[in-house]
């Protein structure tokens, strides 16, 4: 057992870290176990002065999550940094587990919903989302669009969506929370429709040629915002450089990598570039 000095105090509840766990999959369940989620502790130690890089998989945070699980030094080393980081462990539908809350190998063919009890299964309370059509509409297309293409909910193309929750108007979000009977949820779970279609976009091969081609900066981020606005239905967003910052953030650090492999004549790293796998009709310049 060996924490890093001057990292954070561990939780108050341990839990045990599978072997092979990726960080992703560990931080919510050790947040869980504390009735908390991943954003409530990384939100929590921000305000303390920690720094989160903004990769999800970093190696400064993998340190902060060892201290936080009071891990061994190695935790997190073990598994190959992937495009994908699979969460194997996570609460089932309470319908079906009978009513028991459990956790469970959910097979990879589920996104955030239950659809055949249309249940909520992601952060916050499981709750019914038949009155709200679109969370279904979502869920079959994350099944048949992005599970197709290889993208699971801990992929970093779909963490890198998510903050398109904090961006809904309010003539979006009190529906939603009518129909869902509740007074307040998290964004995450608010933004699920919208996260799905912004992953479906940034997974797209004709998108990723338009951002990821050869081109001017500006034209590229010009693309890349006409685009958010397309898939969201041309909906006026409340701060919508919020969720424009994060992606175009992640398609320029892509764009970079690509060109210094095009550069170098080497295939790229897709744990670098994370786009690359989904980007079908990219030029294989390293196969000269
Ligand atoms: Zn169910």
């Amino acid at each position: 057992m060996s924490v890093n000095s001057g990292g954070p105090p561990p939780l108050p509840v341990r839990v045990r870290c599978f072997p092979g766990e990726g960080l992703i999959s560990y931080a919510r369940r050790l947040s869980a176990a504390n009735h908390l989620t991943v954003e409530d502790v990384e939100s929590a130690l921000r305000s303390q002065g920690y720094v989160f890089p903004y990769r999800r998989d970093s190696e400064e945070r993998q340190r902060i999550w060892r201290n936080l699980g009071l891990l061994h030094a190695f935790a997190f080393t073990e598994t190959e940094p992937d495009v994908t980081i699979p969460i194997s462990y996570r609460r089932l539908c309470a319908k079906c587990s009978a009513g028991r809350e459990a956790d469970g190998l959910l097979s990879a063919t589920a996104g955030d919903v239950c659809l055949r009890h249309h249940r909520w299964l992601g952060d916050g309370v499981q709750v019914d989302v038949s009155r709200v059509p679109e969370f279904l509409t979502a869920e079959r297309a994350f099944r048949r669009v992005l599970m197709r293409r290889g993208v699971s909910l801990g992929s970093v193309v779909l963490m890198n969506c998510r903050s398109i929750g904090q961006c809904l108007p309010e003539h979006v979000v009190q529906p939603r929370l009518r129909r869902l009977r509740l007074r307040e949820a998290g964004t995450v779970m608010l933004g699920y429709p919208e996260t799905v279609a912004l992953a479906a976009m940034l997974t797209d091969d004709a998108f990723l040629n338009q951002v990821l081609s050869p081109a001017r900066p500006e034209s590229r981020r010009a693309f890349l915002d006409e685009s958010i606005k397309a898939a969201v239905h041309h909906m006026e967003l409340v701060e919508s450089w919020r969720i424009r910052n994060v992606l175009w953030r992640s398609l320029k650090m892509d764009y970079e990598h690509l060109t210094s492999a095009r550069l170098r004549g080497v295939a790229p790293d897709p744990s670098i570039a994370v786009t690359t796998p989904f980007w079908t009709s990219r030029p294989r310049w390293e196969e000269d």
